[in-house]
């Protein structure tokens, strides 16, 4: 048994974490300020050929492990989470997932220019009235001779307005619950589809965030994914995935959290002495590190356990590790921004200090991918086999 990272995760870990003390932490605060996404990074992103990571390098891609997918979003998460998350839903919910699940004909179309950082990517899950009960999924698809046209609303979709292929869930035959929903491979320049409204956050500003509609909207037959009624398939493997995946950005604010009270505590002078001196504080700094190490093991191992499996879903292993790493990564995360906020008093209570940028982003954690409620119970119905 090996706790060490390989020389290439050492590598590719340094790499990222200079870009982004040069390139993303000196504009975290500002793209917060104003919710805009930064022009000019997704090329910058591009340039480190992370776009693709995990994708074969067949069809443009790194040919990278997830453990390096969430080396990378530790990293960026540490400077901007924000940009953690755009980057994650493109990289890992869309280019990941094509490359898991689409034919060789669809990789080949729609892969590189997601690779190359042309395109962006997204994935449309989530509805108005579909959230943690993800396969009541309303949209409808339905087959017109070469084509399906296809009705409905998707809801909080990241990177939704500035996509350009979007996986897309919808029911193809409504009687047969899960085992009626179909994914696609939506390009954004399809006639009907449109995005309805830009959603306006309390944190992750400058991630976009989108209300999409599909108005009679004609995607081909050859996007279908896997095949019609198979749409289960895609949607559990790549829940897991995304579940182990991102369990790293929480890691990733926790850890930054810790460094800026580290910090604090040493300089912030109190009845003479730095803060750091108290007992209270020092617990409480302690406690961070303890539980960060802590989230570590649980999301480098989930991380590796997700790659093996290729997949993952019901019964497997995997399903029950990834949801556990980004239950208690998620929490964790929360608790030690709340904590961080704490040790800045009243400084940290200011829009000046990025504490209370990571506390609000933070809270997110506990909810996109499955909230924590879902996650605990998806590990109880499996360690219960109910
Ligand atoms: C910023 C942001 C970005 C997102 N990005 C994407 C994206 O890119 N693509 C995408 O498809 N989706 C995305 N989502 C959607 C996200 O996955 C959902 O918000 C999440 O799954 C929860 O669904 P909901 O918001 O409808 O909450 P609901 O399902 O309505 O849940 C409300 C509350 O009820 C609880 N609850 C629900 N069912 C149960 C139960 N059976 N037992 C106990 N408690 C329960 C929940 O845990 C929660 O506390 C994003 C969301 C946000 C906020």
């Amino acid at each position: 048994m090996d706790f060490n990272l390989s020389e290439q995760h050492l590598m590719l870990q340094d790499s990222i974490r200079n870009f982004a003390a040069k390139e993303v932490w000196p504009i975290a605060e500002e793209i917060d300020a104003e919710d805009k996404w930064p022009e000019g990074m997704w090329q910058k992103l591009g340039n480190l050929g992370i776009m693709g990571i995990t994708v074969d390098e067949e069809y443009g891609g790194a040919g990278a492990d997830l453990m390096s997918a969430v080396l990378v979003l530790e990293e960026l998460s540490k400077s901007s989470p924000s940009i953690a998350l755009s980057w994650g839903a493109h990289a890992n919910l869309c280019a990941n997932n094509l490359n898991h699940n689409a034919s060789h004909e669809q990789k080949k179309k729609y892969l590189p220019p997601l690779c190359e950082g042309r395109h962006i990517g997204a994935l449309g899950l989530t509805e108005p009235n579909a959230g943690s009960d993800a396969v009541n999924v309303q949209t409808v698809a339905v087959r017109k001779g070469d084509h399906y046209v296809v009705n409905g609303t998707k809801m909080f979709i990241t990177n939704g307005p500035v996509a350009d292929t979007i996986i897309l869930y919808t029911k193809t035959a409504k009687e047969k619950g899960a085992k009626g929903i179909t994914a696609f491979i939506l390009d954004t320049k399809f006639p009907g589809f449109s995005v309805s409204k830009k959603l306006r956050k309390y944190g992750h500003r400058g991630s976009p965030t989108a209300e999409l509609v599909l108005e009679d909207c004609r995607i081909p037959v050859e996007n279908v994914m896997v095949g019609e009624n198979r749409g289960i398939e895609v949607m559990m493997s790549g829940l897991d995935v995304e579940r182990a995946f991102y369990a790293g950005e929480a890691l990733g604010i926790a850890e930054a959290c810790f460094e800026l009270s580290v910090k604090y505590a040493r300089e912030r002078v109190q009845f003479g002495r730095p803060i750091g001196a108290f007992q209270l504080i020092q617990a409480k700094i302690a406690d961070m590190y303890t539980y960060i190490e802590a989230g570590r093991m649980l999301c480098y191992r989930a991380a590796v356990f997700a790659d093996k499996a290729k997949g993952g879903g019901k019964g497997t292993e995997v399903h029950k590790l990834s949801s556990a790493s980004i239950l208690f990564n998620a929490e964790m995360a929360a608790r030690i921004a709340d904590q961080a906020v704490q040790i800045h008093g009243g400084y940290g209570y200011m829009l000046e200090y990025p504490v209370q940028r990571f506390l609000r982003d933070a809270k997110l954690l506990e909810i996109g991918a499955g909230t924590s409620e879902i996650r605990r119970l998806i590990i109880a119905r499996e360690i219960l086999s109910m």
